[in-house]
């Protein structure tokens, strides 16, 4: 109970000016504050370059799609309850969209593709929305405008099993670096009504292949009826947070609907298969979990704040002032607290989540450099500043 009210991620993520929330703008609709969005900077370029390294492209698409592609795309028909009422302009009608796949089907299918093509790795970060209903929204962790780190893989169908192990890979991976632990892996099913497309043959097909993986890699899962996409089951790993309620973070999903329902084809009349993933799910509900996880004392890659410059006195300000530049210049993100905001205990109690602590005094400031006291109260001693901004990266 103490943790849970210590790691709200909503009261703390408050304190720590991660985000708000303004009755104007609306419920679900939170805006992000500078430490926020440093830190959701910090994680999206690690996730760019997790990606990158893996042969995934990245691509930017709109928003918004008219309502003809979500009919196609069969989000109309099994998804209607969960998306934003259509917008008509000059005679057309518009949805905000309640997932990235269908503009990725259209981009794999902009072009001609052959086997050698495949598999063709395309991944965003982009907007994505859900008309939740407002009495289950509170913080960042369940949103009606979700930033999804999303990324399909058209691939061949002797191919799919990799790229699905694959994906697991890179969830895996990312958890690790960003210090997070899955509660539980879960094989979500599809089941009765129209929430899910009608097809047994195809839901089996998908099933066996999700099956086959997990049984490959040895890892022991949970599994749910009715928790599937629409189009397929997928393998979702789960989260708690503080009080015991769990979501869904990351995903991977087998899908053969889409393809067919768009048409996708490489040469040789081949129909590619459709591997949809998050490695990290939703921006806004990565934060929450990470606020939670590390209490805000956030590793030293996506802390909002990397570094602050503790001059002892005003006489060293001006030396404190060039260690600031240097850490600016080297990368880190740094500030400076003046003697005049307080003692240096205070000062550094104030800052007491900043991973580095550079301390300016008379013999400092004499050789150009800063002490460093870590966050845990240890002291490195003078460390250069392009050091720390080089162990202060996600892949080091
Ligand atoms: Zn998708």
């Amino acid at each position: 109970m103490e943790r849970m009210i210590m790691n709200d991620h909503r009261r703390l993520g408050r304190e720590l000016g991660i985000f708000d929330t303004d009755p104007l703008i609306g419920s679900g609709l939170p805006y992000w504050l500078p430490a926020g969005a440093a830190v959701r900077k910090a994680i999206e370029g690690y996730v760019y370059e997790l990606e990158r390294r893996n042969g995934y492209q990245h691509v930017n698409s709109p928003v918004l799609g008219k309502r003809e592609l979500y009919e196609r795309s069969g989000h109309w028909a099994h998804y209607a309850e969960d998306m934003w009422p259509p917008m008509r302009v000059g005679g057309e009608e518009f949805v905000l969209r309640p997932s990235l796949c269908p503009h990725h089907a259209l981009i794999c299918r902009s072009r001609p593709r052959s086997h050698r093509d495949l598999p063709l790795r395309i991944a965003e970060l982009g907007g994505m929305y859900r008309s939740e209903p407002s009495g289950v929204l509170g913080g960042l962790s369940r949103v009606r405008a979700i930033q999804l780190n999303d990324g399909h893989v058209f691939c061949a169908p002797e191919q799919a099993a990799r790229e699905v192990s694959a994906a697991l890979d890179l969830i895996e991976a990312a958890h690790d670096r960003l210090g997070i632990q899955a509660a539980r892996y879960r094989l979500s099913l599809g089941g009765e009504g129209a929430k899910f497309v009608d097809d047994p043959a195809m839901w089996a097909r998908s099933e066996s292949l999700l099956r086959e993986v997990l049984a490959e890699r040895g890892r022991a899962y949970d599994e749910e009826h009715g928790e599937g996409a629409f189009y397929g089951p997928k393998i979702d790993i789960q989260i708690t947070d503080p009080a015991g309620r769990e979501s869904t973070l990351s995903t991977v999903q087998v899908d053969y609907f889409q393809p067919e329902r768009f048409d996708l084809r490489y040469a040789g009349g081949g129909r590619p298969v459709m591997v949809h993933r998050s490695v990290v799910g939703g921006i806004e509900r990565l934060v929450a979990h990470l606020v939670e996880v590390h209490g805000g004392a956030f590793p030293a890659w996506m802390a909002p704040v990397q570094a602050v410059v503790l001059p002892l006195s005003d006489a060293e300000r001006p030396a404190a002032d060039e260690v600031l530049r240097r850490c600016l210049a080297a990368g880190l993100r740094a500030e400076l607290a003046p003697a005049d905001r307080g003692s240096l205990g205070a000062r550094i109690r104030a800052h007491r989540l900043v991973p580095y602590q550079l301390v300016v005094g008379p013999r400092e400031a004499a050789s150009g450099g800063a002490s460093v006291r870590m966050r845990d109260g240890s002291q490195a001693g003078e460390v250069p500043v392009e050091q720390l901004a080089a162990r202060s990266r996600p892949f080091g």
